[in-house]
């Protein structure tokens, strides 16, 4: 994994990146950066990691369903200024790959926001386009579905996945970022030389 390369061609794609040897440094980052607005999470095992939501709420107005769990907090944090989550996968090459069932976390990483924070730990990084797509396919996948308990072939070993039927089936769409959206003023890769997530 080579994080030099990485790092340049995203910023070649137009994205920001900031980079930090540990969660914490990179939760201090996101506190100083993120005042006085409206800010939505995603659901996100890395983000939860960071321990930031109390934080941030000191100094913003904050949605995320994994502290609040109405649709209406969905749908407020769909709405927010300024959006947190993290990646499937990441490639060197520079494409940021989420697959997604409900829809509103990739949704928020498209349009309509001031900021888009897309948190990584250096786990998800992957040599290829191919490789991180794999990742996110038969790694991230999986694990989500174990980790929501979910009734599929994949949540039962969590080792690959089964391209199932499953009516709890948790990936219903893929988003691959190759640049910054033209309706995001800015999206930003937070890179943690940690593993974090799934
Ligand atoms: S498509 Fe089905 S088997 Fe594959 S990772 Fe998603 S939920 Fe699991």
């Amino acid at each position: 994994m080579n994080i030099e390369k990485t790092i340049e061609n995203l910023e070649k794609r137009g994205f920001q990146v900031a980079r930090f040897k540990t969660r914490q440094e990179a939760a201090d980052y996101l506190v100083e950066s993120i005042k006085g607005t409206t800010v939505g999470i995603g659901g996100s095992v890395t983000v939860e990691q960071l321990d930031v939501y109390d934080r941030l709420c000191e100094n913003n107005t904050v949605f995320w369903q994994w502290r609040n769990h109405n649709p209406e907090t969905i749908m407020s944090a769909a709405k927010a200024r300024v959006y947190i989550t993290s990646a499937n996968a990441v490639a060197e090459t520079g494409e940021i790959i989420n697959i997604d069932g409900r829809g509103n976390r990739v949704a928020s990483t498209l349009h309509d926001k001031d900021a888009v924070y897309i948190v990584i730990g250096t786990n998800k990084i992957e040599e290829s386009f191919d490789a991180a797509m794999w990742r996110a396919k038969n790694v991230a996948a999986p694990k989500n579905a174990q980790r929501l308990k979910k009734k599929t072939p994949c949540a039962v070993k969590g080792d690959k996945c089964y391209d199932c039927n499953s009516p709890e089936r948790i990936c219903r769409g893929l988003v691959v970022l190759w640049k910054r959206m033209l309706g995001v003023s800015k999206i930003e890769v937070v890179i943690v030389e940690e593993d974090l997530g799934l």
